[in-house]
């Protein structure tokens, strides 16, 4: 079960519709599909979403990295040796998409070599999850006519709506359009990305305060520590941290600083050795967590529905799974599907990854 062969495969699949969100806009899908080979012929599948505004990764250096720095480094150890790989991944510090590619290629080895699915080698708590649907910027009432299509269309009632522009004029009325459209039964909470100050923040919460909305994420850069310790305080939710909470360290950090008191989670960053370790630490710390999106494509979104469904904790909370849906295809032989407000994990040895080779050949950049 030796490693003979790692490829990092640059690819691009069009969106139907771009997400723009405070921290940038997502146009095309610009991935990188990642393959561990053994020297049985078994092949490990996972997908690199390089986000520059998040972790300054782009597919160039994900590729880079992966074929320079990391295959070198884990050619010949085994696919049982998962410490060995990672005390040498972490010699190269960052690239947190590259790194956790490679390390849920070598959990879906694992899975292959011993025949069971990498959702029950995580936990096996349940095979599937519930969804939730990330509602980017756009005037009021199309985000509410985008929210009202999925809840009709897939049958997803939670929603998180992307908020971090100008919070008086655009971002506050967005969030009460959709609570007045989409009624009491529906789940919505809201993510920043950095976008407001910490005093916008405070007043933009005080002023959704009757929206009931079940969490606020990331209102305000990390990097005001003080100001986001005093908006934390008195914020009347649960408030996550995502991209100020990255890896382990970032999580204790911001945890035990006040300056969060919930995480997400997302493999795409934390494959799932270390999202594990992030899961743990905060059932041990006692704090919430939800499954995060990366604007993942079909083979992330695998990733993250295996994970999150594997532990009652991750599975408490809605995960965020549905960003495939605005990609105009994907690379999957069988495509997910959405029913009834649930994503399924795949069902077989490993994580369950076909890729259709004409769609690879079709999207593939580096031929
Ligand atoms: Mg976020």
């Amino acid at each position: 079960m030796k490693i003979v062969k790692v490829e990092a495969i640059p690819f691009a699949i069009p969106y139907v519709k771009p997400l723009r969100f405070a921290s940038g806009e997502v146009h095309t899908a610009d991935h990188v599909l990642v393959r561990v080979h053994t020297d049985e012929g078994l092949v490990g599948t996972a997908e690199a979403p390089p986000r520059p505004y998040t972790y300054g990764e782009t597919q160039d250096s994900v590729v880079a990295v992966i074929e320079k720095i990391f295959a070198p480094q884990i050619l010949g150890l085994t696919v049982l040796e998962r410490e060995v790989v990672h005390a040498r991944l972490d010699r190269t510090v960052g690239n947190p998409a590259a790194k956790a590619a490679v390390d849920m290629a070598l959990w879906d080895l694992l899975g292959q070599c011993a025949g069971l699915p990498v959702s029950g080698l995580l936990g096996g708590f349940g095979d599937r999850m519930r969804v939730s649907h990330m509602v980017g910027f756009a005037p009021a009432d199309v985000m509410v006519a985008e929210a009202e299509r999925i809840r009709d269309t897939y049958g997803i009632t939670t929603f998180k709506v992307k908020v971090g522009r100008n919070p008086y004029t655009e971002d506050v009325a967005a969030c009460r359009a959709l609570r007045t459209a989409l009624g009491p039964d529906v789940e919505l909470y809201v993510d920043g990305n950095r976008g407001w100050s910490a005093s916008d923040a405070a007043r933009a919460l005080r002023e959704m305060a009757d929206l009931d909305l079940t969490f606020a994420e990331e209102l305000c850069p990390a990097d005001d520590v003080l100001g986001r310790r005093w908006l934390v305080a008195q914020s009347q939710v649960p408030f996550i941290a995502d991209e100020s909470a990255t890896r382990a360290a970032e999580v204790t950090r911001e945890l035990l600083g006040g300056s969060a008191t919930a995480i997400s989670i997302k493999t795409a960053r934390t494959g799932f050795t270390a999202s594990q370790r992030v899961l743990h630490q905060c059932e041990g710390l006692g704090v919430e967590m939800v499954m995060g999106n990366q604007i993942d494509g079909q083979i992330g979104t695998l990733c993250s529905v295996a994970f999150g469904a594997a532990h009652r904790s991750s599975s408490l909370h809605a995960g965020e799974l549905s960003n495939f849906l605005d990609m105009s295809d994907d690379l999957l032989t069988e495509p997910l599907t959405i029913a009834d407000g649930t994503l399924r994990v795949r069902e077989g040895a490993g994580l369950g990854i076909a890729i259709d080779p004409e769609k690879l050949a079709r999207y593939r950049l580096d031929v």
